[in-house]
């Protein structure tokens, strides 16, 4: 979900695309933002933030963190919302002047920061002139509330930026992070913030909720994808994911037992069928094997494979975290590529060739 890296910036980058209208699309943004945040399984983390909230132990900074797509991103934002809000309830009143300009997708005393388009990080300077908007008086009177998704992306400059405001945070002035690697952000930065932690919930609430959400069969395969994140899940299927399980899982095998794939000829072939969904599902099938083995063994003592219960492939965890970096960026650059095929190209020779077992970092069938 991509939204809003400042108010100008954001507006500057919606005037290019010249439609649709801004406050629309922010508000539908919020909106559907706000209903995520209604999820079941986040109502423990919202009730600890609206109760401190109403016994005035709300922490200025506040780090809200899980799995990728557990809800972080969309529970910031409820919290924006919260400490905007008038009134001081078990949630945003909805009715408030200040409710309703953040639904509005319009409240003067918020900003968001994100990782601009291409980028890999977010930059200091965005963290800079977030620090400063949050230093000028409210607009409107009342609180100021920033939002920094994903807060793990951030570099050392930006979060040496970060410390200051942390540090002496101007009255009234929330900083919402989100992020799903905490483990990434400075200690410094983490021992200011209120932890926030966000659990996914068992295989079969989020299977039934996710059916609620729209029925399919394969909600159980989506959801092991996804680590068990629900919105990250729907969003595979929003991707096409579902539909290419078993065809990418037949590849995987194919290429792992030895079998001759052609890099070039699978890259031509993706590059006109869904070479979105396709990387969308090769990103969380890398992230699903180096999970199962890092709870399943020494993740620093990497020297045996793992078993891969999808492909009967095993993948060494060194290669798995290469190839895993080589897919995200491939992702990132493929909204903007020219030329997609020359893309996928480069990065499914790398590919093959860890799967056939010819890089450094091996990949080897298990029986
Ligand atoms: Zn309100």
């Amino acid at each position: 979900m991509r939204w809003i890296i400042s108010r100008t910036t954001w507006l500057e980058r919606m005037a290019r695309r010249k439609q649709p209208a801004v406050d629309d699309v922010t508000a539908r943004d919020h909106a559907a933002m706000l209903v995520r945040a209604g999820a079941p399984w986040l109502r423990q983390a919202r009730e600890q933030l609206a109760t401190a909230r109403r016994d005035g132990k709300l922490a200025h900074g506040i780090l809200i963190h899980g799995t990728g797509g557990a809800g972080q991103s969309a529970l910031a934002l409820w919290t924006a919302n919260l400490v905007l809000c008038h009134e001081s309830g078990a949630a945003p009143c909805g009715r408030c002047r200040s409710c309703v300009l953040f639904l509005a997708g319009n409240h003067p005393d918020f900003y968001s920061v994100e990782l601009e388009e291409k980028a890999s990080y977010i930059k200091v300077d965005q963290i800079r002139e977030l620090c400063a908007k949050l230093t000028l008086r409210s607009y409107s009177g009342g609180g100021k509330a920033g939002i920094i998704d994903p807060a793990d992306k951030m570099n050392l400059q930006a979060n040496n930026a970060l410390l200051k405001t942390l540090e002496e945070p101007p009255e009234d002035t929330f900083l919402i992070l989100a992020a799903s690697r905490p483990d990434r952000l400075p200690r410094t930065v983490v021992s200011r913030c209120q932890r926030v932690r966000i659990t996914t919930p068992p295989d079969k609430e989020a299977v039934a909720w996710l059916n609620g959400e729209l029925p399919r069969q394969d909600w159980p395969d989506l959801l092991k994808l996804a680590a068990g994140a629900p919105f990250r899940a729907l969003d595979l299927a929003g991707e096409g994911a579902g539909e290419l399980t078993g065809e990418m899982r037949t590849l995987l095998a194919q290429g792992g037992s030895g079998g001759a794939l052609d890099p070039l000829e699978i890259a031509a072939q993706w590059s006109k069928d869904r070479p979105a969904a396709r990387l969308a599902w090769l990103e969380s099938w890398l992230e699903s094997q180096i999970r199962e083995r890092a709870s399943g063994s020494d993740v620093v003592n990497n020297n045996h494979d793992f078993r891969l219960p999808s492909a009967d492939v095993g993948v060494n965890i060194k290669s798995a975290f290469t190839l895993l970096d080589k897919v995200r960026d491939a992702r990132q650059l493929l909204e903007s590529s020219l030329n997609t095929q020359l893309l996928l190209e480069d990065l499914l020779v790398q590919f093959v060739n860890a799967l056939a077992g010819r890089t450094a970092g091996r990949m080897e069938i298990q029986g």
